[in-house]
């Protein structure tokens, strides 16, 4: 379970996170949903250590994010994280993209020189079968088609083995369809893999569709949870204008 208490958050003079608090249950695919700019990424990379907290506390299975980075970059291997644009090394082949994952959070250069053991190699193979891409796997990412991309990216933060999942508009740049095959292999992966997956989307009809549990933030703040069992479209709308309505 992942443990957010009262974190805080500025850049600059702009407090992007006010006192947050949650729980995000083990298993539960939840989606934070909330305007641009109310601070989903920020929370997303307070989760996994990219961002460091003013204030505050997060913890997964009750062991606290390290703040010492020798230890945060131990703690961050079992944490994978996807990004919008896939963040992929393109000039280099589709498995040893995936191989990278086998090392964390380290510097692309650190990753290339690496020497991967053939349980590396079998393990990612594994992966890419599993995401459909194990025939690309000796094309060059860069080749690939978006949805495949992110597929790579899938199998890359699978190397990892991590207990969560963290996902960042993962399909926000990939057409309706192939959006529907991502979110679909995600949501499968993660419970057949026994992975929690924490999602920001921008559909509220894909949230809905893929997640058990909505956090609704805006403006820094969480505003309201929805059990997606619970609730409909129309009311996970007014996520998105309760703080027009104070402005007006
Ligand atoms: P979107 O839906 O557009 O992705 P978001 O909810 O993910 O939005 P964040 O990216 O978390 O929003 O940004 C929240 C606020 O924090 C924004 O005003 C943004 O400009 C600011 N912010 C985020 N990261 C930084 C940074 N590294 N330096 C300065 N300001 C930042
Ligand atoms: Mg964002």
């Amino acid at each position: 379970m992942i443990c957010i208490n009262n974190v805080s958050k500025s850049f600059g003079k702009e407090l992007v996170l006010q006192s947050v608090s949650c729980r995000i249950e083990r298993y539960t695919p939840t989606v934070l949903l909330g305007p641009s700019g109310a601070g989903k990424s920020t929370l997303l990379r307070c989760i996994n250590g990219l961002v460091t907290t003013d204030s505050g506390q997060i913890t997964i299975d009750n062991v606290a994010l390290p703040r010492h980075p020798q230890q945060l970059r131990e703690f961050r291997k079992s944490i994978g994280m996807i990004f919008q644009q896939f963040n992929l090394i393109k000039r280099v082949s589709v498995i040893e993209n995936v191989l990278c994952g086998r090392l964390g959070y380290t510097s692309i250069f650190q990753s290339l020189l690496t020497r991967f053991t053939n349980a590396d190699y079998e393990l990612a193979c594994q992966y890419l079968d599993k995401v459909g891409l194990y025939d690309k796997r000796l094309q060059k990412a860069g080749q690939l088609s978006g949805g495949q991309q992110q597929r790579i990216a899938i199998a890359r933060a699978l190397m990892q083995r991590p207990k969560v999942l963290l996902a960042d508009e993962p399909v926000a740049s990939l057409d309706p369809k192939t959006s529907l095959v991502i979110l679909d292999l995600l949501t499968k992966i993660s419970e057949e893999e026994k992975i929690s997956l924490v999602l920001t989307l921008h559909s509220v009809e894909l949230a809905l569709q893929y997640s058990k549990e909505i956090i609704g933030l805006n403006q820094g703040k969480i505003m309201a949870r929805y059990n997606t069992n619970k609730t409909n479209a129309k009311e996970l709308y007014s996520v998105y204008d309760q703080f027009e309505e104070v402005a007006n």
